[in-house]
């Protein structure tokens, strides 16, 4: 039985009539055991184990599960707390975009044996095993994913994945790779299918990203050479690839958002109190007019994007509209930095100590980079300006 279920052994973990606070209880003592710092496998372990991965998504649609925005927001907020953000970024990418991609290629009839797919999925919903996102492509920008070059061919009743993956999260650790490859040349939205890789498979080799930064999230690049896998190993229908990273991206988006707002969160409060006791002059720094300010307008663009949060939050997770995603992720990209920056500086040198607030921005700018850079979203939320302002007038 799962924790989940204890705290209420008359609900199955899914259900979505937990009690908030009784969720929350469930996260806290998930990873309460596990040491500060310890290898973002384990504390993906501990979540699985204690039933908080399963408790996270309601049934889907035929894209795919539904993720509980509330339920994924107090998993980010209590993994944040730890402050080990490759941990983080490791826990989010799996559980806000790889878990519920996997879960719409899962095989819904009943058949005697489970598919590698649905195998897998059930694997790394207990914690037992980590997947890899792998999207983000070598013969392309990451801004161009339709420009991808991996191939998906079809030989002898099997499926053949040629190319390679750049700056995947989990990498190194993850034992599934979920590769997003072209089935035909072109750039149609149903070029493309998603692959369910596993990383010791003969032709797959990872290689670490070279980076100092988000150690925990073990990424590094992919080499896919000719990998040869049973036709069972597509996940999802063939060409059906960039309809459910759509539908999913938009999870993906709320759960950086959510992640923005604990972050910005944690490290505003660590600077106000870094602040408060820091004196000038017989004075602490908080009552100087100029810093009391600027850490003003940081509260204020905060409380914006969580506002924003609650406002999309069951529109981005139900993957309905592109317009949630691309506000949510540009809403990020235009925040964390800005807050992230003026408490590294209001920190003074204390900022540059390893691990600091300094290194803190740095890894955090991942939020306007990782699943879609900043000016991207932005155009995207260009595009859909007529249908926004049309809504707001209704
Ligand atoms: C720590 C980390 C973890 C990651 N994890 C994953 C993962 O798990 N899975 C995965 O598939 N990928 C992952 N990525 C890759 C990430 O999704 C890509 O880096 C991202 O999509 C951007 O692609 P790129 O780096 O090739 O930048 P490019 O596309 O080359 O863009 C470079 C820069 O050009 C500018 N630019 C690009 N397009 C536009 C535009 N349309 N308008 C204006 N300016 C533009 C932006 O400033 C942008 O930052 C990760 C990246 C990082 C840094």
């Amino acid at each position: 039985m799962s924790e989940l279920a204890a705290v209420d052994p008359g609900l199955a973990p899914a259900d979505g009539e937990v009690p908030p606070d009784d969720w929350r209880r469930l996260l806290a003592r998930a990873l309460a055991g596990v040491p500060a710092g310890a290898p973002a496998p384990a504390v993906w372990r501990a979540l699985g184990e204690a039933g908080v991965l399963r408790g996270l998504y309601r049934d889907g649609n035929a894209l795919g599960p539904v993720v509980d925005p509330a339920r994924l927001g107090d998993l980010l907020r209590t993994v944040d707390a730890r402050g080990d953000n490759g941990a983080t970024l490791s826990v989010l990418v799996q559980a806000a975009s790889a878990l519920p991609i996997l879960g719409s290629g899962r095989s819904r009839t009943a058949a005697a044996a489970p598919s590698p797919v649905t195998a897998a999925q059930e694997r790394v919903l207990t914690g037992s095993a980590q997947v890899a996102l792998a999207a983000t492509d070598e013969a392309a920008p990451g801004s161009d994913l339709s420009g991808l070059g991996t191939e998906l061919r079809f030989e002898d009743g099997g499926l053949v994945v040629h190319g390679g993956k750049r700056w995947v999260t989990n990498a190194r650790g993850a034992e599934f790779l979920l590769v997003l490859a072209r089935r035909r040349p072109g750039r149609h939205f149903t070029d493309f299918s998603w692959v369910l890789v596993p990383a010791a498979a003969p032709g797959v080799t990872v290689r670490p990203a070279a980076t100092g930064l988000l150690a925990n999230a073990a990424t590094g690049h992919v080499t896919l050479d000719s990998v040869r896998l049973p036709a069972d190993h597509l996940v999802g229908a063939n060409g059906r690839g960039l309809a459910v990273f759509a539908r999913h991206m938009s999870t993906e988006r709320l759960a950086g958002a959510q992640w923005a707002v604990a972050l910005t969160g944690r490290v505003l409060a660590d600077t106000r109190e870094r602040l408060l006791g820091r004196t000038v002059d017989g004075q602490p720094l908080w009552h100087n007019p100029v810093v009391r300010r600027d850490f003003a307008e940081c509260l204020v663009r905060v409380a914006q994007l969580r506002a924003l949060c609650e406002d999309l939050a069951g529109t981005a997770a139900k993957g309905q509209n592109l317009s949630a995603g691309a506000l949510l992720k540009s809403a990020v990209g235009l925040t964390a930095d800005a807050v992230l920056a003026r408490c590294a500086q209001l920190q003074g040198a204390d900022g540059f100590a390893a691990g600091g607030a300094q290194t803190v921005r740095a890894e955090a700018a991942v939020l306007g980079i990782g699943g879609g850079v900043t000016e991207l979203m932005l155009d995207s939320v260009a595009d859909q300006s007529e249908q926004l302002l049309a809504e707001w007038r209704t």
